[in-house]
């Protein structure tokens, strides 16, 4: 049975909008583990403190900008450009992601606070990049919560991607 469990690391003090935006991402993570022959299961939760290794398979931190960017205090690299509401840093010995309360565009202008699936969309996409380890070019064109802005519903290529990678998922920056 394909199964994932997943922490949301809450850093914008939102304690009414998480249990919302993990809600949504459940139903997207199940929906990109669905197969022919199984049914998934989700293990999801959202802390505010930095969790333990080995408690979950992926970790996604929600951050309130790129100013306040965890990734970028923990992992160091370019600066990082506002394309798709997150990022995600693959890194020799880990990989963080994280998605944004208030993103911008790529010209660093406000798109307003989201709703709760709105987040949860963001949170799916750097999980795809996560789990997938493709970059924009590759993850981009494929569409579906793939595609940058993410959409929904989910796409077969989605599903094919993230299946493939769910057994080799990378250490994760907690
Ligand atoms: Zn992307």
């Amino acid at each position: 049975m394909p199964e994932i469990t997943v922490t949301l690391v809450d850093h914008t003090n939102s304690p009414q909008l998480m249990p919302l935006i993990q809600k949504h991402l459940a139903d997207i993570f199940s929906d990109l583990l669905t197969s022919s022959s199984e049914t998934p299961l989700v293990n999801i939760r959202s802390i505010a403190m930095t969790p333990k290794a080995g408690d979950q398979d992926l970790v996604l931190h929600f951050v309130d900008n790129i100013a306040n960017s965890y990734v970028a205090a923990n992992m160091p690299g370019p600066p990082i450009t506002p394309v798709d509401g997150g990022v995600t840093r693959p890194g020799p010995k880990m990989t963080g992601s994280e998605f944004y309360k208030f993103p911008t565009d790529k010209n660093g202008k406000s798109l307003g606070q989201f709703r709760a699936i709105g987040y949860a969309k963001l949170a799916a996409h750097e999980a795809m990049h996560n789990v997938t380890r493709l970059s924009n070019e590759k993850l981009h064109p494929q569409g579906g919560v793939g595609a940058s802005p993410p959409q929904l519903p989910v796409n077969d290529a989605n599903r094919k991607a993230f299946q493939a990678g769910l057994g080799n998922i990378p250490a994760q920056l907690l």
